[in-house]
């Protein structure tokens, strides 16, 4: 009886599963929250991004892009090491700099060379809020990285780090930064080989009180692109900056310009303009949806190759859900499949409310 007594205590005493509950409040996608959509190209490249410096006569050519679906994430590590390969080859001298794009690569790097006193001038076809990065949905992710050199993880780590004290900092040097939970569904395999950096923990999650998923939660930092990239711009205005808006259709017509150094920016436009058959498109589809106070948590559900597939990512001024990741798509075009995929998606996911419809 006594023993009967101990096993019993034993059996109610135990953590039966260590595994955390958690409540979150489910996203509203009827139709009169919805406010539009976005598409954009992943400049990915094929091995990896060009991080390279090259020599034309007096002209030096630093080539910075190819960065596919991690752009935002990697863009202050690679912005730090090309202002230290400038130190380390011109010491004291400051020589003019031509940095050709604006989207995040091009201001990250910018930012950095006008830190340090070089003269910087930014020439690009179109500035934000219209370049990709301001598509992009600013999930810092070391998607893709987990297998990748060491190098490439430590310009991740150092990027990192640098997003991390502008979330953390009361004025922080760029605006649009801050913490922020990931719960991922149907995708925990995956996500635990490629972040371990951000220990991805078991959890289950009911919605609204009502539906119970289980699945990983992870801690990162959320980019918000409006905020983010208009402080940037004004930022790097007032450090000094002088942009001009050019378009460029060849690397002859680059060479001319009367810059010392140019440093090549220009995300999925150097395909053309630097004939690279490494760079590949990855198109990406996204619909927006009005802000949401309660929901500050980003979501993900199935992997990318998915028909169930669907993300969802709160910033300030709408709610951005998508999304596709369409290899070797190029042109700029919101396909009606996919707009109807991504939100029936997302219903089906929260189907306790059924009367919701994507038509
Ligand atoms: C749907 C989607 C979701 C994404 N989500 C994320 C995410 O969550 N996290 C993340 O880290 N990354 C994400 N990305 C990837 C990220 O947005 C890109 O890697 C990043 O924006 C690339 O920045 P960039 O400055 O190289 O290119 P861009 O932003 O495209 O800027 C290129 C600049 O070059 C200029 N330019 C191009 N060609 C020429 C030319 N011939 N002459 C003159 N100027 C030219 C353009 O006008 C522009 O100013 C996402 C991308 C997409 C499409």
């Amino acid at each position: 009886m006594y023993k009967r007594y101990i096993l019993f205590l034993i059996t109610i005493t135990a953590p039966v599963f260590a595994i955390e509950q958690v409540s979150l409040c489910a996203p509203d996608f009827s139709k009169s929250q919805f406010t539009g959509y976005a598409v954009g190209i992943r400049p990915a490249r094929k091995g990896n991004f060009r991080l390279e410096v090259q020599t034309f006569g007096t002209k030096t050519l630093i080539h910075n892009y190819g960065h596919g679906g991690s752009g935002i994430s990697l863009s202050w590590g690679c912005a730090e090491v090309i202002s230290e390969l400038m130190d380390n080859a011109y010491q004291n001298e400051k020589p003019s700099i031509a940095i050709l794009g604006c989207g995040v690569i091009g201001l990250t790097t910018a930012f950095e060379l006008l830190d340090k006193g070089y003269p910087v001038t930014i020439y690009a076809s179109d500035f934000p809020p219209n370049t990709t990065s301001n598509i992009g949905a600013g999930l810092w992710d070391p998607f893709l990285l987990a297998d990748k050199n060491e190098f490439i993880r430590q310009v991740g780590a150092r990027a990192f780090n640098r997003f991390k004290s502008q979330a953390e900092e009361d004025f922080p040097e760029v605006k649009g930064v801050s913490h922020i939970d990931v719960y991922s569904f149907e995708r925990s395999e995956q996500r635990r080989r490629l972040s371990p950096l951000l220990n991805p923990v078991d959890v289950e999650v009911t919605f609204d009180h009502t539906i119970t998923h289980r699945g990983v939660r992870w801690h990162t930092l959320r980019i918000d692109g409006d905020l983010f990239l208009a402080d940037l711009l004004e930022k790097v205005v007032l450090k000094g900056a002088t942009c001009v808006q050019r378009t460029f259709d060849t690397k002859d017509a680059i060479l001319t310009l009367d810059k010392d150094v140019i440093i090549n920016c220009l995300g999925y436009g150097a395909k053309k303009v630097f004939q690279d058959p490494l760079l590949l498109p990855i198109r990406g589809q996204l619909l927006y949806f009005a802000p949401q106070s309660n929901i500050d948590y980003v979501f993900g559900y199935g992997t990318d190759s998915d028909n169930r597939h669907f993300f969802f990512i709160p910033w300030e001024n709408r709610l951005i859900v998508g999304g596709t990741y369409e290899k070797g798509e190029e042109e700029c075009t919101f396909s009606r499949e996919a707009y109807h995929r991504i939100w029936e998606n997302a219903l089906n996911f929260f189907s306790h409310s059924p009367s919701l419809t994507a038509d």
